[in-house]
């Protein structure tokens, strides 16, 4: 039968999940800060703690899905954590998730940090793709993988704490320098006689077309030679880019969201790395 389950957090993201246990037949007790978020899951069979200490109380599987990781420690300050499985979802960085790990292994509970891959209207549709990483306690995910897959993809990334939170923030960042890439094209062509919606597929095509020089990223850092063979060198890239430039000024559109990459790429030109791919741009940004 479905196992027992605590929520601390009933916020967009909270809610969302809180919804998926419930449906599932999960006997699940939650608890918010602002206790009117919490009523409108009562009627869908939920049990609604008044306050923390009482929702902890109530299961071994205790998630906590709250703004920052200031609020964790607001709402868990003083709780008897003895015995639970933590699981926390709440976006934080690395250092916050290890350190969160350590404070609760001091309060003898076993800890899974989570970064949540999905937006709310994502939670409970499988075929959306989302999940969550999960870093942490290998045995605490062991023994709620199940629960934990109800609301979403579970991917467990290893024992220490902080990995989730890096790999999240990772994708995360990736996803930024797309957004600036696809929002300089559309600035360029906006003005123009051009149909952007059907501009926009050709653009994903593009993206998606390009994105598997991701592989080559990963494989020329693995092994240290960044010299590409079949594939557009640096010397040839920096060429390229002042292309970009002259096309930018002439549509007059700003290229700030272009220059900071450029400019690693000319560094690593004029450091006589003409032949490589942009893999060595990476070796820039190490501090
Ligand atoms: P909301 O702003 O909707 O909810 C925030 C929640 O945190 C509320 O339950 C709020 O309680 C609670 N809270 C804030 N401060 C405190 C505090 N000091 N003590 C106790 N509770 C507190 O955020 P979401 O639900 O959207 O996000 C929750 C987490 O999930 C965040 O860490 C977010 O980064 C992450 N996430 C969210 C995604 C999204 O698309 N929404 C996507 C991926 C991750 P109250 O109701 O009392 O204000």
């Amino acid at each position: 039968s479905p196992a027992p389950l605590t929520l601390l957090g009933l916020g967009a993201m909270g809610t969302a999940l809180a919804r998926t246990w419930l449906a599932a037949g999960h006997p699940l007790t939650v608890w918010n800060r602002t206790p009117s978020r919490a009523e409108p899951l009562a009627g869908h069979g939920a049990r609604i703690a008044p306050d923390a200490a009482e929702a902890v109380a109530a299961a071994d599987l205790v998630v906590l899905c709250l703004l920052d990781d200031a609020s964790v420690e607001e709402a868990l300050t003083g709780v008897d954590l003895t015995g639970k499985d933590l699981v926390n979802l709440t976006t934080g960085t690395p250092s916050q998730a290890r350190a969160r790990a350590a404070w609760a292994q001091e309060r003898g509970a076993r800890f899974l940090d989570g970064g949540i891959m999905a937006i709310p209207p994502m939670i409970g549709v499988p075929e959306s793709g989302g999940y969550v990483f999960y870093s942490g306690s290998s045995a605490a995910f062991e023994a709620h993988r199940r629960t934990l897959a109800v609301p979403t993809g579970t991917r467990y990334v290893g024992e220490d704490a902080g990995f989730a939170a890096l790999q999240d923030v990772a994708l995360l960042s990736a996803m930024t320098g797309m957004f600036a890439g696809f929002s300089h094209a559309f600035a360029l062509v906006r003005k123009e006689d051009i149909d952007l919606k059907e501009f926009a597929p050709l653009l994903v095509e593009w993206l998606v077309a390009m994105a598997p020089a991701t592989h080559s990223t990963a494989e020329q850092l693995t092994s240290g030679d960044y010299t590409t063979g079949v594939a557009s060198n640096l010397a040839m890239m920096v060429a390229g880019n002042t292309t970009m430039l002259r096309t930018a000024e002439e549509q007059g559109v700003s290229s700030e969201l272009l220059l900071p990459f450029m400019n690693l790429m000319e560094r690593r030109l004029k450091d006589g790395h003409g032949d490589e791919s942009t893999t060595g741009v990476i070796e820039l940004l190490s501090r």
